[in-house]
């Protein structure tokens, strides 16, 4: 779960630059179009472990529903140094829109999620940033967990945003897309829990894998899956689709055209009654 993949590239290079704090800092500034602004990432796996394996992401190990520590006061103090800076004027005047928890791994598999999250607030809200969002972007694997549910339930009264994966619609599809072995329906499951409790953004992104880009039963598929999550009382206030845009872990996966965006959207459009927000 990444948003510094949705990088701004007209932007200056220092921003996105995570070399900029270090390459092992867990805290990075990113321009992100997604949040419409700056924001300030916290990067929850720096080793890079995963519980999936998307064959479109840079991480390259997987483990089997791992649960990860998180040093949530080196997060803290290397967080509050950026907002120092940040504040001091080291990126331009640009407001932060959010504090994004996401990075090389997978946020709900974090063994002190809701620590975490209620440092994050009390940080956010002593530098006087209320206003930004705090948003988790996650693959849902882990949304079940109590501290997950702790944590969002934490976010939900202190304008916190949950963004969830979903990048496809049959069992087939998404095996051969996130290479996990945690089964789809428990990913379902968490997504329309999740939803019952709160509204939730679902991220998508869809690719051309071997040169072919989903087709039209892929797409049914996928609709059926997010009309069914609305239809049982789960809230969706919009889909986030968008394509690859970094190199990807696996050389047969490329982004799809824009002309294939439309296409893609078009379908989607047809059939669900959500948002859809086209990032090309
Ligand atoms: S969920 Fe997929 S895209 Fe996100 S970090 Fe893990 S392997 Fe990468």
């Amino acid at each position: 779960m990444d948003e510094r993949d949705d990088r701004q590239p007209e932007l200056t290079t220092t921003l996105h630059d995570r070399s900029f704090y270090g390459t092992d800092r867990l805290i990075y500034p990113v321009l992100s179009r997604r949040v419409n602004g700056l924001s300030v990432g916290i990067n929850t796996s720096p080793s890079k472990i995963c519980n999936f394996g998307c064959i479109y992401c840079e991480v390259d190990r997987t483990v089997e529903g791992g649960i990860m520590k998180f040093n949530a006061d080196l997060a803290d103090t290397q967080l509050r140094k950026v907002l120092t800076d940040i504040k001091g004027g080291s990126f331009g005047d640009q407001p932060i829109k959010a504090i994004t928890l996401s990075g090389d791994g997978e946020p709900s598999a974090l063994l002190n999620f809701e620590e975490v999250v209620r440092k994050v607030i009390a940080t956010r809200d002593e530098f006087g940033l209320s206003d930004a969002k705090l948003v988790i972007i996650s693959n849902a694997s882990g949304l079940h967990r109590e501290t997950v549910k702790r944590g969002l339930r934490l976010m939900d009264a202190n304008n916190g945003e949950l963004w969830v994966k979903l990048d496809a619609g049959t069992e087939d599809y998404y095996k051969r897309i996130a290479q996990t072995k945690i089964p789809f329906a428990k990913i379902l499951t968490n997504i329309l829990d999740t939803a019952r409790e709160r509204p939730l953004k679902i991220q998508t992104l869809f690719m051309n894998v071997h040169g072919e880009m989903p087709g039209e039963v892929e797409l049914r598929a996928y609709s059926d899956r997010v009309n069914y999550i609305l239809e049982n009382g789960g809230q969706i206030s919009a889909i986030q689709l968008y394509t690859v845009s970094r190199p990807p872990a696996e050389s047969y996966v490329t982004a799809l055209a824009d002309t294939q965006m439309d296409q893609v959207a078009q379908v989607l459009e047809g059939s669900i009654t959500v948002p859809i927000e086209v990032y090309k």
